[in-house]
């Protein structure tokens, strides 16, 4: 993601508006801002930014201390196009900085024990409860999604740290037989050193808070890389992380440096960074994994998805529209595991396309700021969004597709587009295999179920998906071996809104990376095979004698 939204935006989107004009009153009325120089954070009602430390003017850099000496950009709100605040970016000096730092801070922490690193973790989660509403609420503001789902991403962050301190106690290895006697084969994890985050602008707070929490409770050192565009969230959650670090007298065993391309390239391309965990699209992963393979580094790549929801004959019609709902629009299109794709059985499909639209009419005029309570979809998060859109749009139509519903920019000061379905798109259009991180559904018929799973599985990415189905042969066909090829294979629920207990990532194109529950912390471990011989006397295995006597 670039910087490019900061500049001349408004002017940007004059030339991409559409006739259309949605009713003014959602996009500005909680708005008391005097001009578009004025910042967001000097109004009274963006007071609650003070209270998670955020100032006019931010540093971005944490090492112990707080700095920054790359270049100032300025944190825009999608929803209006005002500014919020200034940060100042980290330089490629400091990223190595901050390598260094963390390289020296994991030396001490790997000698904590577990259950004393789960504690710190306990307490990072406590102080993200006392800060769940303003942080939330910064995060709806920054990336643009609504006030719910922003609050929800910082209980991701609490639930995570709840886990990782549970996990902390009861991680463990095994004890294996050996064919030797007096023998035994021990297996103990171990930290890798420090392990690198980037993440991407749409979950700036969580995906930090999957890979800090487990990382740091396994023993390593942490140090972030967040998306540009949402630095403010970054600088907020590290000033939560450095408060508990402080007062338990740490070393920075979590730091923080933005910036760009050049500042991440830095992290991965460098020795000392034992693991990248790595959060964004397939095209920058694909690079990010090739350059940390070349140093034999460690990879966990969490990239796009093409997500499809598939409605079998016999499914319970009024949950696959619920869940086509918030799996399509909600967020604004703008998760990874967002709904791009609906499946849907040749019988039902022409009920599905008439009243998904007419739910579609009732959420149009939900359309609005992310702060305002009566909005259900908030704009996108940059002008790079809105030319996504429209490109996909134009080739969607190009190629023969009828737009059922939207297809249009919304005029207004932030970046909002309507939400859109597109019918009558052949099953393998390139359109239809490509993400675009707006809100845009392609609804394609099907005459059996095993063309659905087909056609489920022929795109290049391979992260959430989801199959409506009362029959039970369908739902293990689907969960079998020749079923969904994807890392999240859901029934009867959306593509999107994982819970932290499962292991979260998915295959192919999106990069085979797991984070969060189930046994994601192995990914942050080394694994050391141990035998252990008590018997006093030398013995080879496989019985090889080995001797000169
Ligand atoms: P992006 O690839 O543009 O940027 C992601 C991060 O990579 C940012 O921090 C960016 O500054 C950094 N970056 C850019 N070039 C780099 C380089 N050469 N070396 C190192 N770092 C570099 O992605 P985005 O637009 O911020 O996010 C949207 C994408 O992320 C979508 O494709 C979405 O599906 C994906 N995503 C995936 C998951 C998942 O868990 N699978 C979760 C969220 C988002």
């Amino acid at each position: 993601m670039s910087v490019f939204r900061h500049i001349g935006k408004s002017i940007l989107l004059k030339h991409n508006q559409s006739a259309l004009t949605l009713q003014a009153s959602f996009f500005h009325k909680s708005h008391s801002v005097k001009s578009k120089n004025d910042y967001l954070i000097d109004t009274p009602e963006y007071d609650f930014l003070k209270d998670i430390g955020i100032e006019r003017e931010n540093f971005g850099v944490y090492n112990g201390s707080w700095q920054g000496s790359g270049e100032v950009i300025t944190s825009i709100d999608p929803g209006t196009g005002r500014k919020i605040a200034n940060i100042r970016m980290g330089s490629v000096q400091e990223m190595d900085e901050a390598i260094q730092i963390g390289v020296k801070a994991y030396e001490q922490w790997s000698q904590v024990p577990a259950p004393v690193r789960g504690d710190v973790i306990r307490q990072i989660g406590e102080e993200m409860r006392k800060y769940k509403e303003p942080l939330g609420k910064l995060v709806s503001l920054e990336v643009g999604k609504i006030h719910s789902e922003g609050q929800g991403e910082v209980q991701e962050f609490i639930d995570i740290c709840d886990y990782a301190a549970g996990l902390s106690r009861i991680y463990s290895g095994q004890v294996i037989n050996s064919e030797r006697p007096e023998h035994i084969i021990l297996e103990a994890w171990r930290p890798l050193g420090l392990v690198g985050v980037i993440s991407a602008y749409n979950f700036p707070n969580a995906v930090f808070g999957w890979n800090a929490a487990i990382a740091l409770t396994t023993g390593n050192s942490v140090l972030w890389k967040g998306a540009p565009t949402t630095s403010l969230v970054s600088v907020a959650t590290m000033k939560i992380l450095a408060e508990v670090l402080n007062r338990n007298n740490l070393p920075p065993i979590a730091t923080l440096c933005q910036g760009g391309a050049n500042v991440g390239q830095q992290l991965v391309s460098d020795a000392r960074v034992k693991l990248v965990s790595f959060t964004g699209s397939c095209a920058t992963g694909r690079n990010v994994g090739v350059e940390v393979q070349k140093r034999f580094g460690k990879v966990i790549l969490e990239l796009g998805g093409n997500n499809a929801l598939i409605v079998d004959q016999d499914a319970n019609f009024q949950m696959v529209l619920e869940a086509a709902l918030f799996g399509c629009i909600g967020t604004s299109g703008q998760r990874c595991t967002t709904t791009r794709r609906i499946i849907v059985h040749e019988k039902l499909y022409d009920r599905l396309v008439k009243e998904l639209v007419a739910k579609y009419k009732q959420v149009l005029p939900k359309v609005g700021h992310q702060l305002d309570p009566n909005t259900l979809v908030g704009p996108v998060h940059s002008q790079q969004n809105i030319e996504h859109y429209k490109a996909a749009i134009a080739e969607a139509v190009k190629l023969g597709g009828k737009i059922a519903f939207g297809g249009k920019v919304i005029q207004s000061d932030g970046f909002y587009t309507e939400p859109t379905i597109i019918t009558d798109l052949p099953h393998d259009s390139p359109v239809v295999h490509r993400e675009t991180f707006a809100p845009i559904v392609y609804v394609l018929k099907a005459k059996s179920i095993e063309q659905a799973i087909a056609w489920n599985n022929e795109v290049d990415q391979g992260l959430s998906s989801a199959i409506f189905t009362e029959n039970i042969s369908n739902a293990f066909k689907w969960i079998g071996p020749q079923g969904s090829d994807c890392g999240i294979v859901n029934i009867n629920t959306t593509t999107n809104g994982a819970e932290i207990g499962g292991a979260f990532g998915g295959e192919k194109h999106t990069g085979g990376g797991r984070e969060s529950g189930s046994d994601a912390w192995k990914q942050y471990c080394k694994r050391s095979t141990i035998t252990l011989n008590h018997s006093g006397k030398l013995a080879c295995a496989q019985g090889v004698v080995f001797n000169v006597e």
